[in-house]
């Protein structure tokens, strides 16, 4: 059992004002594991505070200041992958084979940034004026608690790369990983207030954050219903918004594809971090003539991913988060029987092996309609479904018919026909065989899935503004 008793402000860690406990908990045994003191609002404005005093000597920085605080922040979250990936299996259930493939991004980000920092033009001229890239303001970020560190670590290198203050409020749900985020930070000896952590509840700690008039840029990362409930808080000051929301990926699996690989590919893309992951997969879309096979293929792989410990370096299938994620989830499964899909695989309760843990049976229904709420709405667990389509416009029109537009995936032999299809899928991110996007890519969602976009330039300029002088 630990106590997370601290939050970071102005480049020291201090007790927060805040008094209640957050309790933690790990889902493969569902024992308590720790507790947080929470901050409350008194701590989110001394964290504005500090960013602001910060933001005025920061925001003059030069280029190789600030390369060089990329480069320390780097070395210093490189120099902890090993402690970050065991506390995310550790306190979200995460398998290791996951976790170990993208923990380290956590410490790329920054090299990324660093890379577009290099060679961004900050200053240049058009007609009779300089346009100037200043950086914004006060910068805000919230973080969910399904890879809560790479969604930070991002969110700060583009910051940093921009001369950018910054206040993250990560979910009050991954303090650990939070913890050791921190002390990377820490050690990479940022000036004070450049970076300040304060975790404590959306409703308390966010709503202070994502109203306070010194705040001029908010970079969310969550639920659509919180993203909307953070554009009406923006909206009184006019802040910046980027927001990373929610998914209901398609994953089309065209009539030429290699089906056994496709399956795969589609189950793993869907499964994606035990099914909680904003650009799961979670839509299999089946021509109609390849239909049985398809089914076949998903019954037949389905067995032979292993459920069970996270710490396991063959486990494909952790826990979900907690009992109100495992509730959530069943009841999608209850749902979707009323709803008249049939069950191919899985089902509700947990697997027979495993009688404790927040263990969801990896379940996929058939039978399905694209207006049916379990093709709809987010479960953010590991519940696919299957809907059949006759031909590609068809596939194309189900893809699109959704409130979500954050990634979808293609299957094919043929490259060129899956590209033409490519191009009228609304989403922000089309991969065509595989399940990521390329790091370099802008990464972001159409329609309720988000506005804007993260990484690279995209990323650099979420936090900077345009000034025209001319003369
Ligand atoms: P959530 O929206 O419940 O919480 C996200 C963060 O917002 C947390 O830190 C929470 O404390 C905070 N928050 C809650 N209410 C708030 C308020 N009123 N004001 C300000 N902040 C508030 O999401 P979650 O359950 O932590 O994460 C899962 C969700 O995140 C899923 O919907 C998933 O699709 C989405 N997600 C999206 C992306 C993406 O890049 N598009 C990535 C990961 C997760």
């Amino acid at each position: 059992m630990r106590t997370i008793d601290k939050i970071y402000i102005d480049g020291q860690f201090v007790t927060p004002h805040g008094t209640e406990f957050g309790p933690l908990t790990n889902p493969a045994t569902e024992q308590p594991i720790g507790q947080v003191l929470l901050a409350d609002e008194v701590d989110a404005n001394a964290a504005i505070a500090a960013a602001k005093r910060a933001f005025r000597s920061f925001s003059r920085t030069t280029r190789e200041e600030r390369l060089a605080i990329l480069r320390r922040l780097s070395a210093a979250f490189t120099a902890r992958l090993d402690d970050l990936s065991n506390a995310m299996i550790e306190e979200y259930g995460g398998p290791r084979s996951f976790v170990t493939a993208v923990m380290p991004k956590a410490a790329l980000v920054f090299d990324e940034a660093a890379e577009v920092l290099e060679n961004y033009a900050f200053s240049r001229t058009q007609g009779t004026s300089t346009i100037e890239m200043a950086p914004i303001g006060v910068a805000v970020a919230i973080t969910p608690w399904n890879l809560s560190i790479v969604f930070v670590a991002e969110k700060l290198a583009s910051a940093i790369a921009a001369g950018t203050t910054i206040v993250v409020k990560p979910s009050e749900l991954s303090a650990i990983q939070t913890q050791i985020m921190t002390e990377c930070i820490d050690a990479a000896q940022l000036p004070p207030g450049v970076v300040n952590i304060v975790t404590g509840r959306g409703a308390v700690v966010g709503e202070a954050l994502t109203t306070h008039p010194d705040v001029a840029k908010i970079s969310f990362t969550g639920s659509t219903a919180v993203g909307q409930q953070i554009m009406r808080n923006a909206a009184g000051t006019m802040k910046r918004l980027t927001l990373e929301l929610g998914g209901k990926s398609p994953s089309i699996v065209l009539d030429d594809a290699d089906i056994p690989t496709a399956v795969a590919t589609a189950l793993q893309a869907g499964f994606l971090n035990n099914g909680q992951t904003c650009f799961a997969g979670t839509r299999i879309l089946a021509p109609r003539n390849k239909l049985d096979e398809i089914l076949e293929a998903i019954k037949s792989t389905v067995p032979t991913l292993k459920v069970g410990d996270p710490d396991h370096a063959d486990t494909a299938i952790g826990p979900v988060l907690n009992q109100t994620q495992f509730d959530r989830v069943q009841g999608y499964i209850r749902l979707a029987r009323e709803e008249g899909a049939t069950l191919l695989t899985g089902g509700e309760g947990r697997p027979d092996e495993l009688p404790s843990g927040w263990y969801v049976k990896p379940t996929v229904f058939t039978d399905v309609t694209n207006q049916m709420r379990i093709a709809r709405e987010e479960v953010f667990g590991p519940v696919l479904v299957v809907i059949a389509y006759d031909d590609e416009q068809e596939a194309i029109d189900i893809a699109n018919d959704t409130p979500y537009g954050l990634q979808a995936y293609l299957f094919s032999t043929d490259v060129a026909r899956a590209r033409r299809m490519a191009s009228q899928i609304d989403a922000g991110t089309v991969v065509i065989n595989r399940i990521f996007g390329a790091a370099d890519a802008p990464f972001g969602g159409f329609k309720q899935s988000g506005i804007g976009r993260e990484h690279g330039t995209h990323g650099l300029e979420n936090y900077l503004e345009a000034r025209a002088v001319t003369v």
